[in-house]
């Protein structure tokens, strides 16, 4: 039997005006500012008009450390909110946006897969509404005011060897990490080191991801640090007097956009900061609008439970005041199988023993889950390949530890293969069981916040941090930012800091290498590992095949 792809899916949408789409969440068609038939951003206006209706559920969808074998987390974001629309619940879901570097690097889209996908998946694969290209644009114009400010004198005193503001662009391109700008002549500038990351990964990003309102982002934006003195005091965007200006290119970037999914359900699409140096998460500004709307809203964490559940909680719950009412785990018999031990090529075989030996994985995420008082459900995201007897087995594990794995197959059928799932998870929202608490007080010293994310999440023995590295996190307490969450960056693929250490390892070291400040985005990023902030490209770039046909639609893209 063949399948279609995700693309030849969406392509057969059956796409409503988005005014109607916006209509569902009683948002009238001028509060809705349209790029296109299918795009819309809604208005500020209108978001401050419905700051006093009462906050929907929220509900996270999490998951398994990933393995190569995938795991579905936005697919199942996307078949969870169709499944309660089905079931007669006004809900909405809230995604990130794609970044251009995967899409024409590594096939994997960003809209989800199969008949739980949001359109117009071209569009939000490509340039959207133009919100990446305005945070790059803002970022770069950062950029370019330092290296200004110190061609015009200095007066600020920049160390030119330790500005830390590099250049951004949406992109894979490996040829950028590190370079020499200011060549060619007195008239260029001084020249130095730098380099790019990708749009992903910059502060900005992860700013417009985390405030409130444009005041906040100016705010933010302002407190970024972008260099130092000799004398090592920090130079920052308000010196450079570039937030105000930032702030006006990020206006409209601002604002959520809404789409909508198979069948034709509100989705938000917006934001999409990195899951290792930044936080993972779609914007608060869409989640908090959604919840004013919807009275379930459905939103997606990036990698696995160790680091997007742990940093959706501790960084965007406790700074947006969100409180989950309920988890979903996303599982699949496949990674179990990985996690057991099975090579990808042997995946299509049924291993029910393997599914059982890599199971703990998965009760370690829903423990851990607990451990922040919410409620959870584990999603068996069905591939066609599985057995009746794995999924059992699946089943049979969750229901041990104390809680309840639903089989979904809404890859395949849409909301139809997530009834179930919906009804429990509605179910468990309005039982309002759900006790939340961040894992660690505001006022907790950096270290001790880390410690205590490597012990209880990720089940270390120790961190192994050198004084140097104590003694910044100290600085940083006395210059009076203690209070800050910490946002680990470590390996997706285990709850170690070493990639291949599959299932639920014990007795481990968690090594700093590396600790970050981003004072603007509001929290210490710990880097525990090597992270990546250019990739590069793979041999053979998935934009080799992508093309547009005689019909002018777009070819190879997913
Ligand atoms: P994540 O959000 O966890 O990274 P996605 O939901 O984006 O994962 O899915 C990754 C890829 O896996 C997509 O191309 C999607 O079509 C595919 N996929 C997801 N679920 C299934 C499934 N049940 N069967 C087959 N392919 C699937
Ligand atoms: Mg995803």
């Amino acid at each position: 039997m063949s399948y279609k792809s995700d693309i030849e899916i969406a392509r057969e949408a059956n796409k409503k005006p988005i005014q109607e789409i916006g209509e569902k969440l009683g948002i009238h068609s001028d509060h809705l500012l349209p790029y296109g038939h299918d795009k819309a951003k809604i208005s500020q206006d209108f978001i401050n008009s419905v700051q006093g209706n009462e906050n929907g559920k929220l509900i996270l969808v999490t998951a398994i450390n990933p393995t190569p074998a995938g795991e579905g987390k936005t697919t199942t974001t996307v078949g969870l909110g169709d499944g309660l629309n089905r079931i007669g619940k006004k809900a909405a879901i809230c995604i990130r946006e794609a970044s251009l570097g995967p899409c024409f690097g590594m096939k994997g889209g960003a809209a989800g897969g199969g008949y739980a996908q949001v359109v117009p998946m071209e569009e939000m694969n490509l340039h959207f509404t133009g919100d990446f290209h305005a945070i790059t644009t803002a970022h770069n114009l950062l950029s370019a005011m330092i290296d200004n400010h110190i061609y015009w004198g200095n007066e600020l005193g920049i160390d030119e060897r330790r500005v830390v503001w590099r250049r951004v662009l949406d992109m894979n391109d490996r040829a950028l990490r590190d370079i020499v700008t200011s060549l060619g002549g007195v008239s260029n500038g001084f020249p130095r080191q730098t380099g790019f990351d990708i749009t992903v990964a910059s502060e900005v990003m992860a700013i417009l991801c985390l405030a409130t309102d444009l005041a906040d982002l100016e705010r933010r934006l302002g407190n970024i640090i972008v260099a130092y003195t000799r004398k090592r005091e920090p130079i920052t965007c308000r010196d450079i007097k570039a937030d105000g200006a930032m702030t006006v290119l990020l206006k409209d970037a601002m604002q959520p956009n809404l789409v909508q999914t198979l069948e034709n359900n509100p989705a938000f699409v917006h934001g999409g900061p990195f899951a290792n140096i930044a936080h993972g998460c779609n914007s608060v500004m869409a989640t908090t609008t959604a919840l004013k709307l919807a009275d379930y809203v459905v939103t997606e964490a990036g990698f696995g439970a160790d680091l997007g559940a742990e940093k959706f909680m501790n960084i965007k719950c406790r700074k947006a005041g969100l409180a989950p009412s309920a988890v979903v785990v996303v599982a699949t018999v496949r990674a179990m199988k990985m996690n057991g031990g099975v090579a990808k090529a042997d995946l299509g075989d049924e291993n029910v023993d393997a599914v059982k030996k890599g199971c703990p994985n998965l009760g370690r995420h829903i423990e851990n889950v607990k451990s922040f008082g919410v409620p959870v459900v584990v999603a068996i995201n069905h591939f066609v390949t599985d057995t009746d007897a794995e999924v059992q087995a699946v089943k049979d594990y969750v229901a041990e530890q104390g809680s309840e794995a639903i089989l979904c197959q809404h890859w395949a059928k849409g909301s139809e293969g997530t009834e179930e799932l919906a009804t429990r998870v509605a179910q468990i929202a309005d039982a309002d069981q759900a006790n939340f608490a961040p894992l660690y007080a505001d006022s907790m010293p950096l270290l001790q916040k880390i410690d205590t994310i490597a012990k209880r999440i990720y089940r270390a023995d120790e961190v192994l941090a050198d004084q140097k590295i104590r003694n910044q996190l100290k600085e940083w307490e006395d210059a009076g930012y203690g209070d800050l969450p910490v946002c680990m960056a470590k390996t997706q693929y285990s709850f170690t800091t070493d990639p291949n250490r599959r299932g639920a390892p014990v007795g481990h070291s968690v090594p700093i290498r590396e600790v970050r400040l981003s004072a603007g985005a509001g929290f210490v990023v710990v880097i525990c590992g090597e992270i990546m902030t250019m990739p590069g490209l793979p041999s053979k770039p998935a934009a080799e095949m992508i093309k547009l046909n005689a019909d002018g639609d777009i070819e190879g893209l997913f």
